[in-house]
């Protein structure tokens, strides 16, 4: 059989968290809100009334653009995209054409064999979201509360060659989207949306073969389910010697299948213009070094520095890169520690992460702070206190908000090496059990570990482990 490869190039659509819609005063995000309450007569397209830019979309386009290295437009323009359906009362959807905000541009999307794909973008566009319908009690019923939410619409070239890659994009993007405060990126709530063209060419060839469009996918996994079988299905009709029609996709969540929704329109449908009660968007060079004022480091550039500066293996870098919050945690922990990096991101990774996901927060949003954890990692680091009392710290911190040294205090939680005290410990305990003691003597070395944990129990888990065992050797073996 012929070997076959795909050619898939996304359309994404990302609404901006910003507080207010595109054009009026609503509020922008309805998620869980009742149909039609962030309305206006603006957004609801009624007559007489008059669109005003809201300037927040322009600077997360500006962030978006920047991020993918594209080339931001001094001017640009807005169109009137018009076609009918329930879900626009305008009866056309204000969008940008041919003179968007930003051309051309790549994201680099690292691949699991080491090589780095450069995925193009041909453009970014600004422009409002429509309205949603839904079939219930044998009616159509519509909600407006999406009508003028911002977007912006990204395309990509032609350049991912599998479902994979496609799942590993997304994977990217939402990372950056969340890293530059763009968007919430939640798939699941229709923040990030993206439809896939997908074909397929014999493996060598350079030809771009007629494409079908997948459309209504939420959640990254579904997407590469979908591409996947689109990719299968194709071979299966070349093979049979059938050629591909342009079809749009419809993907079914419940049966996780496709099926064909409708042959393509063609661009002339729409009957673009130039919108006319908008001005042209004209970012001077001021605002834009505004809006870039601030523009960070961003996730694969840091996760290189956590590798070169900290001597991070990759898979910690990874992780800590993974969301802006925790590599600037890292960052400050770091500082306030002043040790080995690598052993502060082993308490970051394991402890502290583990409290991250029971509770369902970010790092910004702990009551640890950077400087008590380093606080903490610096008890035991100088037997102040034990491992286990260290790790139980960071649970006492987090419910109490005290810092680490205050709760050490209070709790009488300090680590006893006072060999004495631990001597007077030991000796009740190999009084008590002479059993285990004859045993021990006999040769059974390893009871050395439970005389241990005796001590530690006896002593409310304060003692030093170590000292304690030395002292129990001694004992013992008299
Ligand atoms: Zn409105």
């Amino acid at each position: 059989m012929a070997e076959y490869e795909a050619v898939i190039g996304l359309e994404t659509h990302i609404q901006l968290n910003t507080t207010t819609k595109i054009f009026c005063g609503c509020k922008a995000d309805s998620w869980g809100d009742p149909p039609n309450t962030n309305i206006c007569p603006v957004c609801s397209g009624l007559p007489g009334v008059l669109p005003v830019m809201n300037r927040a979309v322009v600077e997360k386009a500006v962030l978006l653009a920047k991020a993918m290295n594209s080339e931001i437009q001094t001017d640009s323009y807005f169109d009137r995209k018009n076609y009918f359906y329930p879900d626009l009362p305008k009866g056309y959807q204000i969008t940008q054409n041919d003179q968007p905000i930003a051309l051309g541009g790549y994201m680099e999307l690292p691949l699991k064999d080491g090589s780095v794909r450069r995925v193009g973008i041909t453009k970014l566009h600004m422009e409002e979201d429509a309205g949603k319908t839904k079939h219930e009690y044998g009616r159509r019923l519509v909600d407006f509360n999406r009508c003028g939410v911002p977007l912006v619409e990204m395309v990509t070239g032609p350049d991912l060659r599998s479902a994979d890659e496609v799942a590993d994009y997304l994977v990217r993007l939402r990372q950056l989207l969340r890293w530059l405060n763009i968007s919430e990126a939640d798939m699941e709530k229709g923040h990030l949306r993206a439809d896939g063209n997908v074909s397929i060419r014999l493996k060598g060839e350079t030809i771009l073969n007629e494409k079908t469009e997948i459309k209504n996918v939420n959640s990254i996994e579904s997407l590469r389910a979908a591409v996947e079988q689109e990719i299968a299905r194709q071979i299966r009709e070349v093979e049979a010697g059938n050629t591909i029609k342009a079809w749009t996709l419809d993907w079914d969540e419940d049966t996780q299948t496709l099926s064909k929704m409708r042959s393509k329109e063609t661009m002339a449908d729409y009957r673009y213009f130039k919108e006319p009660d908008l001005l042209v968007v004209h970012l001077d060079e001021e605002w834009k070094a505004e809006i870039l004022a601030d523009y960070p480091e961003l996730p694969l550039a840091r996760r290189e520095r956590f590798i070169a500066e900290y001597e991070l293996p990759e898979y910690d870098a990874d992780i800590l890169t993974s969301e802006r919050s925790l590599s600037d945690y890292f960052e400050t922990a770091n500082k306030a520690y002043g040790g080995d990096p690598k052993r502060l991101s082993n308490w970051l990774m394991n402890d502290v992460m583990r409290l991250l996901n029971d509770q369902g927060i970010e790092a910004k949003e702990l009551r640890i702070t950077p400087d008590y954890l380093a606080e903490i990692i610096k008890l035991v680091d100088v037997n102040t206190v034990n491992t286990s009392t260290g790790k139980s710290l960071l649970e006492k911190v987090q419910e109490s908000g005290k810092s680490p040294a205050e709760i050490v205090e209070a709790e009488g939680l300090a680590q006893v090496s006072d060999t004495d005290a631990i001597k007077e410990i030991a000796e009740k305990i190999v009084a008590d059990n002479p059993d285990n003691v004859e045993k021990y003597r006999g040769g059974k070395d390893s009871l050395i570990g439970w005389f241990v944990g005796q001590v530690m129990r006896e002593s409310r888990g304060k003692a030093d482990p170590n000292a304690a065992r030395e002292v129990l050797k001694e004992l013992l073996e008299r």
